[in-house]
């Protein structure tokens, strides 16, 4: 009797560096938390909380390599901040139990 790997699940055999955390969702896609720098008037304190000036934070951003679909805070989905690791990690999270995409085909 043999066995097959799981059908569909594609693995990656790198894993880049500003991969923070990988998920794979039901069609055996990943969802990848990432680091992401960028520039926000939030202070440290996080949201609501702004400040007169811009400042450069490394936030996180997750992507899902099915659907192609990128997932950021709220309605615009701007990357989270560096304090909402937690918000981020759980709607990649949601997003990897939902999403039914399998992978792309690799070339
Ligand atoms: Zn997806």
């Amino acid at each position: 009797m043999t066995t097959t790997a799981t059908a569909g699940t594609t693995w990656a055999t790198d894993w880049p560096t500003n991969v923070l955390t990988r998920y794979v969702n039901l069609g055996g896609a990943h969802v990848d938390l990432i680091t992401r720098r960028f520039t926000t008037r939030y202070t440290w304190q996080g949201r609501p909380y702004v400040g007169d000036e811009a400042r450069e934070v490394d936030g996180f951003v997750w992507e899902c390599r099915g659907c192609d679909t990128r997932g950021g805070y709220g309605y615009d989905r701007e990357p989270y901040l560096p304090s909402e690791r937690g918000e981020a990690t759980a709607a990649a999270n949601d997003h990897a139990s939902a999403c039914r995409a399998i992978p792309r085909p690799t070339r």
